[in-house]
């Protein structure tokens, strides 16, 4: 499968882990669009949020939980964070392997400016 987080999930290509276990991985993005821009994916491949079920109940509540954790350990769970999911184009989703953005480090201005 051509998914270049599920290469990043094999090891084939590289990453800058801040988190993983059995089902999730969390890694800084190559384009930081903020001092703190971590994005954390389930290691299964789904492509959209529109294609989590039920079944994926469990690693949903441990990506959310892991972006607890991440953003105390990066310093950002005071002084505030966004976690984002693009889903299809409209959204600008470019990556079509399920993830969560967080971002934080600054003021990030209002959700949509
Ligand atoms: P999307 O627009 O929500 O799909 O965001 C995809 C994100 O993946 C973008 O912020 C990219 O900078 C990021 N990205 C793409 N390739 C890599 C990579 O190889 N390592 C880390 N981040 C990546």
């Amino acid at each position: 499968m051509d998914c270049i987080f599920c290469k990043i999930v094999e090891g084939s290509i590289p990453s800058k882990k801040v988190f993983e276990n059995e089902r999730i991985l969390a890694f800084h993005d190559i384009q930081p669009a903020a001092p703190v821009h971590v994005l954390i994916i389930p290691k299964k491949h789904i492509p959209t949020m529109n294609d989590v079920t039920g079944e994926d109940d469990a690693v949903m509540a441990e990506i959310f939980e892991a972006a607890r954790q991440i953003a105390k350990e990066l310093g950002v769970n005071e002084s505030g964070y966004r976690l984002i999911n693009n889903c299809n184009p409209d959204s600008g989703q470019i990556v079509y392997h399920l993830h969560f953005h967080l971002v934080g480090g600054r003021n990030l201005g209002p959700l949509l400016g």
